[in-house]
């Protein structure tokens, strides 16, 4: 299993790079991003959250009521060509546990993307899909959940992101060892 970086860890705030070929090594992590994600319990998780400063995302959402038929996914440098409309639902996120932000987002995006094969397709997404895809591109782009929110509501919660760099939480799931 892979283990998940949290808030404090740089890799984080940093810009994934463009992915060019892939190669056995890129579809074991694939492999493995999806099985440390259906560990967690996340529905979404993106390369850097698992130290790979690659642009690659992979959802599954198949345990939510509603969505088991939906198709896990592969994204490769995902690019929203265009959005629209508006929601707020609450979020959270494998890299800030204990901490729910709400987010508002365009309620439907197109997406240009490239898949494991790395055959390219813009596709059209509303719904959960588009919230955690948006949710996971934030993350290549060095965006994290806690940035939606005002600075009075970021100093309320501030403590609680001094927890988690200091891994002082409990998580069901494996972190990133402290980095000092
Ligand atoms: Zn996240």
């Amino acid at each position: 299993m892979l283990k998940i970086n949290v808030y404090g860890d740089e890799i984080l705030r940093q810009k994934a790079k463009i992915i060019t070929k892939v190669d056995s090594k890129l579809i074991y992590l694939v492999d493995e991003m999806f099985k440390t994600m259906k560990a967690s319990g996340g529905i979404g998780l993106a390369a850097n959250q698992v130290g790979k400063r690659i642009q690659l995302l992979v959802v599954d959402v198949t345990e939510v009521e509603g969505y088991e038929k939906t198709k896990p996914m592969v994204v490769i440098n995902p690019k929203i060509i265009s959005s629209e409309g508006e929601s707020e639902i609450e979020e959270g996120c494998l890299s800030l546990p204990e901490i729910r932000v709400n987010v508002k987002r365009p309620a439907k995006i197109k997406l240009k993307y490239k898949d494991l094969n790395l055959i390219e397709h813009v596709e059209e997404f509303d719904g959960l899909i588009a919230r955690v895809l948006q949710h996971e591109i934030d993350h290549l782009n060095g965006r994290l959940i806690i940035d939606y929110l005002t600075k009075t509501e970021k100093e309320k919660i501030k403590p609680l992101l001094e927890k988690i760099k200091k891994r002082e939480f409990e998580a069901k799931y494996s972190v990133s060892p402290l980095q000092v």
